[in-house]
């Protein structure tokens, strides 16, 4: 099994050996390694479907502390569909790693509701900007002590006009931490995350 050899931790092999994934896909051969490494940025060309969700996914699980409650990890996805499913697939590979709480955060739902998942400990937040923004500006989430953020289908979030949204999120993030975007497509709004955001990043094509 090509998994062992990219370095994720056993917890998360066995997770990849119940999905019943047998090989890495390209994105995930590519990603996984470097962005296991310490203190890398990356960004990465690829479409939906090539299997992005797990590229980040499992490196972000693998480097969680489960131990700790405060959120180490935000994900910006452009949709409550793709808010819901990226959800789903990290619960899917943390399911042997005891004690790490994904949440998401969408429009549309109960505000309260998810505050109330948030309080109870959420070491990663998947959330679509506008309700992200709106629940950092009444005080219901903190992503000041964020290591990871993952700018997911950014070209989809650009054209959807959550520029400012992110600008102003990633507003409330610590420097330090690490970013890796994701995008099918690299139009000038995102060159300008990146080269605003992100400290040479890696860059990688599938
Ligand atoms: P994504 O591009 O992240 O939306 O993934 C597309 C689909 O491929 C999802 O249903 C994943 O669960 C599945 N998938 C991701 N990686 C693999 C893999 N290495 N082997 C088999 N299926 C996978």
């Amino acid at each position: 099994n090509k998994f062992e050899q990219l370095g994720l931790n056993p917890a998360i092999l066995k997770a990849v050996e119940e999905m019943g994934f047998t090989e890495p896909s390209e994105v995930q051969e590519k990603a996984i390694p470097i962005l296991l490494q310490e203190d890398t940025d990356m960004v990465a060309l690829a479409q939906t479907g090539t299997g992005k969700t797990a590229a980040f996914g499992f490196p972000l699980i693998h480097k969680i502390n489960a131990e700790s409650k405060h959120t180490q990890g935000l994900i910006l996805s452009p949709t409550r569909e793709l808010c819901l499913q990226i959800t789903n697939e990290l619960k899917n590979y943390a399911k042997f790693t005891p004690g790490l709480n994904t949440v998401a955060i969408y429009g549309g739902a109960s505000i309260t509701d998810q505050a109330q998942q948030i309080r109870r400990g959420a070491q990663v937040i998947v959330a679509t900007p506008g309700r992200m923004q709106d629940m950092i500006k009444r005080k219901l989430v903190d992503i000041s002590k964020i290591e990871y953020c993952i700018l997911d289908e950014a070209d989809e979030m650009l054209n959807m006009g959550f520029f400012e949204d992110i600008t102003n999120i990633l507003s409330y993030t610590p420097i330090e931490k690490n970013t890796w975007l994701f995008s099918a497509t690299m139009p000038r709004e995102v060159a300008t995350i990146a080269k605003k955001f992100m400290r040479n990043p890696v860059e990688i094509t599938v």
